[in-house]
């Protein structure tokens, strides 16, 4: 199939900016309550916060002389400090099935890749959390490229921010799903202010069912998660028992399936939404009748549904898609299960914009291998490792 390639802007050119000097603070960066506290520190009322945001984020303002309900001087003072920072695009693809794919790029030469998906009345967004992954899932290509560092709460929201204004009028943006490139959990609490701008009122506007995370199941970071927020979870099961999971998410090595599950029954407790379970289907490895079984068994009393995805291929990979058949015989012995089983339907692939083929580009790529932890990041069983001034995260124990 063939995909057309809407723009290129010089890999060199600045991102889109207003003209700034380094050390202004990117209000990008700020969600309602972290504005506010930044206008009370500069001496102004509160409700000026409330007018930014929404000059930002519903009204794609950049400009502060265009946010004309605030006083000239408070606008002069506003440029001295503070700037409107976006993320630039470096390609804008755009798939035969209406997908668009983008390329971003972000400071220090990183790259990210969001991804809309219209499909009838709703228009969904895949953002990414991370430049790169370190989770190493084995059958996802994002895991190929290594892991940089995490994206600032303006890195997210700005992918937001460029969607919306790139995405025509008669399409629109109803759902966000953090499924992009990175573990979110990994990354939380700009993930979760992030999150909390695409809620808010004054910007996205969206509720909490159309705001959906996916983690591959860090477990202490998912009781925070649901202390801290109410977002729609997705888990990436991809396997019903350990000894398959441990291969193909390295993670479970250290968050088995049973304190995974445990999690997921917290996380849905006092509230009647289901968790969402991610099985991706990989021909001959997890996809047998017997697997269905299991899993079927697994998630009995777990408020779940389950999102089977055929396996999007990437080079050198040594997996493959199950046949349509089999997904379907897989799809059917968990439905008679009592299990609300829907089959992902593959958007985007001829652009590698589907699920697991976003790469973007990653500057390090020296990840997983050989140095100590410098310190654990919330505990929560991944170690950020600093060498060559480069920020690194990996799996505790399970190198
Ligand atoms: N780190 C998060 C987000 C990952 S991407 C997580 O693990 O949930 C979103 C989904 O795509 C995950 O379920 C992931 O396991 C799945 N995925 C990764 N590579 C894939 C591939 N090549 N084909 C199909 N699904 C894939």
């Amino acid at each position: 199939m063939k995909n057309t390639i809407l723009k290129r802007t010089s890999a060199n050119e600045p991102l889109e900016t207003m003209s700034t000097a380094p050390e202004k603070i990117n209000l990008l960066d700020l969600d309602r309550g972290a504005m506010e506290a930044w206008f009370v520190d500069l001496g102004e009322k509160v409700f000026h916060a409330r007018q930014v945001l929404k000059w930002i984020h519903k009204h794609q303002v950049t400009d502060f002389d265009a946010m004309t309900d605030i006083s000239k001087s408070l606008r002069a003072k506003l440029k001295d400090v503070a700037c409107v920072k976006i993320p630039g695009i470096v390609f804008d693809q755009a798939s035969d099935d209406g997908t668009r794919k983008w390329l971003m790029e972000l400071q220090c030469g990183n790259r990210i890749e969001t991804v809309f998906i219209p499909e009838g009345d709703r228009g969904t967004l895949c953002v990414s959390s991370q430049v790169g992954c370190a989770l190493d899932c084995t059958f996802c290509s994002t895991a190929r490229q290594g892991f940089n560092r995490n994206l600032s709460v303006s890195e997210i929201i700005g992918q937001v921010w460029v969607a919306k204004r790139e995405i025509s009028p008669e399409r629109c943006l109803t759902n966000i799903v953090m499924m992009g490139m990175g573990e979110p959990l990994a990354n939380l609490e700009n993930v979760i202010s992030a999150m909390g701008i695409m809620m808010d009122d004054l910007a996205y506007e969206l509720s909490k069912r159309r705001v959906t995370l996916s983690t591959a199941g860090i477990v202490p970071a998912l009781d925070r998660l649901k202390a801290l927020s109410d977002v729609s979870l997705a888990v990436s099961l991809h396997a019903p028992n350990d000894e398959l999971r441990d291969q193909l998410v390295p993670l479970n090595r250290k968050y088995p399936i049973r304190e995974l599950l445990a999690a997921c029954r917290r996380y849905a407790a006092d509230d009647r939404r289901k968790v969402t379970f991610e099985y991706v289907m990989l021909d001959g490895v997890n996809d047998s009748d017997q697997h269905a079984r299991q899993l079927a068994k697994l998630l009995q009393g777990v408020p779940a549904k389950v999102n089977l995805i055929p396996f999007n291929p990437f080079p050198q990979t040594r997996f493959k898609r199950s046949s349509m058949q089999r997904i379907e015989a897989f799809q059917e012995i968990l439905m008679r299960a009592g299990l609300i089983t829907i089959i992902r339907r593959t958007r985007g692939d001829d652009i590698d914009a589907a699920c697991g083929q976003l790469v973007g580009r990653v500057a390090d790529r020296s990840r997983r291998h050989g140095r100590p932890p410098e310190r654990g990041l919330k505990g929560f069983g991944i170690a950020v490792v600093k060498a060559n001034g480069v920020r690194k995260q990996s799996l505790q124990g399970s190198e």
